[in-house]
């Protein structure tokens, strides 16, 4: 395959992650160390690869991290007396809680915890809410990663029809926010949609955050359409496992314009917005200091 048309997520995070650098150095001479909190409660082996990525990105912009490693039966009152803890600490700008939590700790509950302005996922309902209405806040990682890399092979995006498959808190939904925000035409497909293939054909744009391995195939997929695979799913082929997206990428090559790759194209983003919008929490919480 040519790489013309791959979208290299791996590059295009590195840009981000470069000018988050410079970001970080600014706030530093002006006596600001970006800080931030990631919180772990269990065992959980993904979580923990997870956490330990984020921490070592965050390290090689300079931003700061403070590690909250609890129990697998840590109270919920505990976790929240934690986070409270860390929205009064002027210190941390960021504040991470990795999910999935243990049963019998509501999610929602820490989500709406955690203050707004720190809230680096983009998760608390206070910023979901901002970002329906166009309000700039902290947007979540994944879409505005993925908006990103859209950015980079189409400046204009007005009018384009998207398409969004999957309408998960984290991805789906916000996803077609931040497109609409960008002026596209969008739909939004679920699992209870009619004939999502005749929608998948009319889509310019083309999001597949589904979670099943390489539903999306080339006559699923408008000729000169822009693709972006969200979807990472662990497949066993000959006795070894691979990653693969929700769009079958080698099917779809002679149709797209452009397309990411799994692993290599979503993935890299979403750590690197992660660490953008620590930078960010950190450029407004000192705004606001500054201010009063
Ligand atoms: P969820 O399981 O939370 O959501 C999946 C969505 O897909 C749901 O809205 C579901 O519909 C919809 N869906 C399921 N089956 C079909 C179908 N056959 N046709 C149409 N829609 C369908 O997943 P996430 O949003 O959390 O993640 C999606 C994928 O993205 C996963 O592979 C995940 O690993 C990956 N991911 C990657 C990230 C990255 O950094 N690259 C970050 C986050 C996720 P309904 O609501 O009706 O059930």
């Amino acid at each position: 395959l040519a790489t013309d048309k791959r979208i290299d997520g791996k590059a295009i995070s590195a840009q981000v992650l470069s000018e988050v650098a410079e970001q970080v150095s600014q706030l530093q001479a002006q006596g600001v160390q970006p800080c931030l909190a990631v919180v772990l409660v269990g065992k959980d082996p993904a979580s923990q690869v997870y956490v330990k990525n984020k921490l070592l990105r965050a390290a090689d912009v300079g931003i700061l991290s403070v590690e909250h490693y609890l129990p697998e039966h840590t109270s919920e009152e505990t976790l929240l007396s934690l986070i409270e803890s860390l929205n009064e600490d002027a210190k941390v700008q960021g504040i991470l809680v990795q999910l999935p939590l243990p049963k019998g700790i509501d999610e929602i509950k820490v989500l709406e915890a955690i203050k707004p302005i720190k809230d680096v996922d983009g998760f608390h309902s206070s910023n979901v809410g901002g970002l329906s209405q166009g309000r700039s806040v902290l947007q979540p990682c994944t879409p505005s990663g993925c908006m990103r890399l859209l950015k980079h092979v189409c400046s204009d995006m007005s009018g384009m029809h998207a398409v969004v498959v999957g309408r998960s808190n984290i991805v789906g939904k916000p996803m077609a926010a931040l497109l609409l925000q960008a002026n596209c035409t969008v739909t939004l497909v679920h699992s209870k949609s009619r004939d999502i293939q005749s929608l998948c054909q009319m889509a310019d744009i083309l999001v597949a955050a589904v979670g099943r391995p390489e539903m999306i195939k080339q006559d699923w997929v408008k000729p000169g359409a822009i693709v972006i695979d969200v979807g990472i799913n662990r497949v066993e082929k000959d006795g070894s496992t691979r990653l693969v997206g929700d769009v079958d990428y080698a099917d779809v090559w002679d149709s797209v314009e452009a397309i990411t790759p799994v692993p290599g194209g979503v993935g890299p983003m979403t750590i690197a917005m992660l660490m953008s919008n620590t930078v960010e929490a950190a450029q407004r919480q000192h705004a606001l200091v500054s201010m009063n």
